[in-house]
């Protein structure tokens, strides 16, 4: 059977540095930049560790105050930081959270963007960005915040704990579902998803018993980089919506995703056999939204939203929300059936 059809393929340009070690190329790559001023990003908790990668850069200044969600606030503190400093370059070491401010820096200033990311978020591959401000977060495209340099260090990932990892690995996983049935999907996106889905269903459950396999580590970073690089040019579909919406409910990003992953799929199953296919491919096993949910289970994270905050009398909002603004979805997004989807996720059904 030919399946090819009409597509658009989008490429992003970055530089991409791989492997157990990698973290050493970073002098050589900021300089690869003829940057001479590094503004350093981390988080609060991660920021010693972060200075001591940093060790031999030149770095002007360190902005230590990386929290979810990029408040407007605290964003323009880091960007008056830059601007004091006079640096000519950022570096962001941590998950998707920190790299979301060398984004933020980047949208206002052009400043190049270096991201050593330490978590599967797929952030540094996109685009996209994103500030919030109250309940309320703005987000959006610009050329400018995508990294210049990338280095993938799994060594960095190490003390990344289980939970956190499988959660930020279900996530990816998601990124790389969305995009195999995406309106705007294309076969080499659909290669990079398949493959991202295989490295990551691998090596995730390896993880959760060892987090010290630097093999497994190496896998999963490289899942996550093809993740990031899936919803850098595709749409999400009705699983990121949704949690979008549940996102504004003040659950935790990565848990939700990781929780309503298997029953949106199985709300799509029908209306996207051809990329559910590609999926049992990549897992090796029949059913898709059933495999990813033992999958899931087998990590030992939450799997009801009722764990992480989801309240029941939220359950027809979050419903209404989601179904009022139309968007490409393979099968028609309609309440009644997506307030079942949510009940199942609410109570951890196996779809
Ligand atoms: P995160 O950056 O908040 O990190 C999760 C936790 O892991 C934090 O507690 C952090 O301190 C810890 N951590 C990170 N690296 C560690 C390490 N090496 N060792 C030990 N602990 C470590 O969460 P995340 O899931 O990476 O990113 C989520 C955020 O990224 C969300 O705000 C989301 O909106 C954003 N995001 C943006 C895009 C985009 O394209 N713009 C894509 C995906 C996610």
């Amino acid at each position: 059977m030919f399946i090819m059809k009409q597509f658009v393929y989008v490429s992003h340009p970055s530089r991409v540095v791989f492997g157990a070690g990698a973290a050493a190329q970073l002098g050589a790559e900021v300089a690869g930049l003829g940057a001479k001023r590094v503004l350093l990003i981390s988080s609060r908790a991660r920021s010693e560790a972060v200075k001591s990668i940093a060790r031999g850069l030149p770095v002007v200044d360190v902005f230590d105050r990386a929290v979810m969600h990029t408040p407007h606030d605290v964003v323009e503190a880091a960007r008056m930081m830059a601007k004091a400093a006079n640096a000519d370059c950022c570096v962001a070491v941590g998950g998707g959270s920190t790299i979301g401010f060398g984004k933020a820096i980047a949208l206002t200033s052009g400043l190049p963007v270096v991201a050593v990311p330490t978590t599967y978020s797929g952030s540094e591959m996109t685009t996209i960005w994103g500030i919030s401000e109250g309940k309320m977060k703005r987000t959006g495209r610009d050329p400018k915040v995508l990294p210049r340099v990338v280095i993938y260090d799994p060594q960095l990932t190490l003390g990344l704990p289980a939970a956190v990892s499988a959660a930020s690995g279900m996530n990816a996983i998601a990124h790389c579902v969305e995009a195999l049935y995406a309106h705007d999907g294309n076969p080499i996106v659909s290669l990079m998803a398949e493959e991202g889905i295989r490295a990551l269903a691998k090596a995730l459950p390896v993880i959760i018993g060892d987090g010290q396999n630097l093999d497994a580590r190496g896998d999963a970073l490289y899942g996550s980089w093809l993740a990031g690089s899936t919803i850098a040019t595709t749409s999400v579909a009705l699983h990121h919506k949704l949690c979008h919406v549940l996102g504004g409910l003040g659950l935790p990003h990565a848990e939700t995703h990781a929780i309503v992953l298997p029953h949106a799929m199985r709300y799509n199953y029908g209306a996207a056999l051809r990329a559910m296919k590609r999926v049992e491919a990549a897992i090796g096993a029949e059913n898709a939204p059933a495999a990813m949910w033992d999958l899931e289970a087998g990590l030992g994270i939450p799997m009801k939203l009722s764990e992480i905050g989801m309240k029941r009398v939220d359950l027809e909002r979050a419903a209404r929300t989601a179904v009022e603004a139309p968007y490409p979805n393979p099968r028609k997004v309609e309440f009644a059936a997506v307030m079942e989807l949510l009940q199942n996720a609410y109570e951890g059904k196996k779809p």
